[in-house]
């Protein structure tokens, strides 16, 4: 307003001026006008500043700089984005180091003394000790002083023996020998597991070259066993603590359900036990006849201590019942030092065939050939494999050695006899590995390969018998099957009967309770 209003007084001012071109005259009217006009300029810094602002807001600052480039509008614009862009840059941050305080440098007396204490090659002037050093105010002791006593703890490791446990602790010649007398007297030493923690104590020496003495030895050292060996006026003695062990065996029962295998474990049987229990049934029935309605049983080895350690053993009973009647059972029964499982008849599983007696190609059958020395037509009553000289022979299967030593023409022989009437002979052996009477498994080395008696070159001449007499190995794809008879039949029953006597999950009842002397000690004890 105030603008416009300028101007319309510069109009007037020309137009009461008449003609503006006159010099002096001009200049002497317009200081009249001033006068005239003065009123009309009161309070001018405010109504300038006023108007500037007025000016300001209407210039556009910030045009689009992509329309009427090169117009005066557009270099303003241009000089708006640099003033603001240089303003802008004016505000990037200093990246330079940032300066601390500085730190001092060491005195000289400093430097020594960081100098005695840093770790470094004594070249460098290192001077390690140094400050421990004797001098007039450390005396270098004589002796160190001893620890009172020792406390380890050892482990009997696989394959160690309890006193070479003792003699790396640090025991002495004589006290292991008193200790084993000790320990020996409670337990096999072979009955340690290799595993078992061994706390050792161990005294004060009388002098520095003999041994700590052995103050006391404390162990598990079978699962129902504690023992402690405690020095007592001067000598060692033991005290045995038994620990409380059910060995109920886990019975673990349950519905077939969609997976056999899926719902013993979630009944609890361990993994390895489930797959012993299926070899065992499938060795009886197949698989796949077991219906989901039918129900597992499965009775495991157990122990536990009444100090809560638990010992799972293997498979004991393997069954499988159908409408609450058992339809396989099987049981696995120990005679002497040959574990097998039987039927609840008695009846003991399959065995595989035989097995080959030597590793070689088989190069003369059994049957008439002529004979490679004697010249003539002759029944060969065996079957020869050809191997090195040395190659070791292996017993078919099972049996006891009924003779070994030489034969005629068979040369060094070994014959065995197997269970069934059957028997197998080995012949032309270079040496003989067992003596007669001796009881031999599957597999067993029973002597090597050679060329003794009527033999053209290394080789195992080897034969089977049944009932006595000769038969052809290779014919022979027969299966062994163990029964059960008389005592043996009636121990097995007995067995069988008080396996299944036993409850599932008998052995996860709490352990016998020790009964708590049951005299409250105070009269509000007896309210509960
Ligand atoms: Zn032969």
């Amino acid at each position: 307003m105030f603008h416009s209003g300028n101007r319309e007084f510069a109009a007037t001012h020309a137009g009461i001026s008449g003609s503006a071109s006159t010099g002096a005259q001009g200049m002497g009217e317009l200081k009249i006008v001033d006068a005239m006009i003065a009123p009309l300029r009161t309070a001018p810094s405010e109504s300038r500043i006023a108007a500037w602002r007025e000016r300001l807001n209407a210039i556009d600052w910030a045009p689009d700089l992509g329309q009427d480039i090169g117009s005066a509008r557009w270099f303003r614009g241009l000089a708006t984005l640099t003033l603001l862009t240089v303003i802008s840059l004016s505000f990037l941050p200093d990246l330079g180091p940032v300066y601390g305080a500085q730190p001092t440098m060491p005195t000289p007396v400093q430097l020594d003394i960081a100098r005695t204490q840093t770790i470094m090659p004594l070249a460098y002037g290192a001077d390690s000790g140094g400050r421990m050093a004797p001098n007039e105010n450390v005396v270098a002791l004589a002796a160190s002083p001893e620890r009172p006593s020792i406390e380890l703890t050892a482990t009997l490791g696989r394959g160690d023996s309890f006193a070479r446990v003792l003699q790396r602790a640090g025991v002495g010649g004589a006290d292991v020998r008193a200790a084993l007398d000790l320990v020996s007297s409670a337990t096999a030493l072979s009955d340690i597991t290799p595993g078992t923690r061994i706390e050792i104590v161990l005294g004060r020496r009388s002098s520095k070259l003999a041994p700590r003495p052995l103050d006391s030895l404390d162990f598990r050292a079978r699962m129902d066993l504690h023992l402690a060996v405690n020095r007592a006026n001067g000598g060692l003695t033991l005290s045995r603590k038994g620990i409380a062990v059910d060995d109920t065996p886990l019975r673990i029962r349950g519905t077939v359900g969609s997976s056999l295998y899926r719902s013993a474990r979630a009944a609890g049987a361990p993994a390895d036990v489930i797959q012993d229990y299926l070899r065992i049934i499938s060795s009886r029935t197949s698989l796949s006849s077991i219906g989901a309605n039918d129900e597992f049983d499965i009775i495991v080895a157990h122990r536990r201590a009444e100090t809560g350690e638990v010992e799972v053993g293997g498979l004991l009973y393997a069954g499988i019942d159908r409408g609450g009647k058992p339809r396989i059972q099987m049981l696995k029964w120990q005679d002497g030092d040959s574990t097998q499982w039987f039927e609840a008849s008695g009846v003991g599983e399959m065995r595989g065939a035989l097995s080959r007696p030597t590793n070689g190609r088989i190069t003369s059958g059994f049957g008439y050939r002529r004979h490679p020395i004697l010249g003539y037509k002759k029944m060969h009553n065996g079957m020869d494999f050809g191997a090195p000289h040395g190659a070791p022979i292996y017993a078919v299967t099972d049996g006891t050695i009924a003779f070994a030593g030489r034969k005629g023409g068979y040369g060094n022989f070994v014959r065995i006899n197997h269970a069934g009437g059957l028997g197998s002979g080995y012949g032309h052996m270079s040496r003989i590995a067992v003596r007669a009477g001796q009881r031999v498994k599957q597999g067993q080395i029973i002597g090597y390969v050679g060329s003794t008696g009527l033999s053209t070159g290394p080789h195992l001449h080897y034969e089977l018998y049944k009932n006595g007499r000769h038969i052809n190995p290779a014919s022979v794809t027969f299966t062994q099957r163990a029964q059960l008879s008389g005592a043996n039949l009636a121990r097995f029953k007995a067995q069988l009967a008080k396996l299944k006597a036993v409850k599932p999950g008998a052995a996860l009842a709490p352990m016998g309770v020790k009964k708590v002397s049951a005299k409250p000690a105070r009269e509000i004890d007896r309210v509960s």
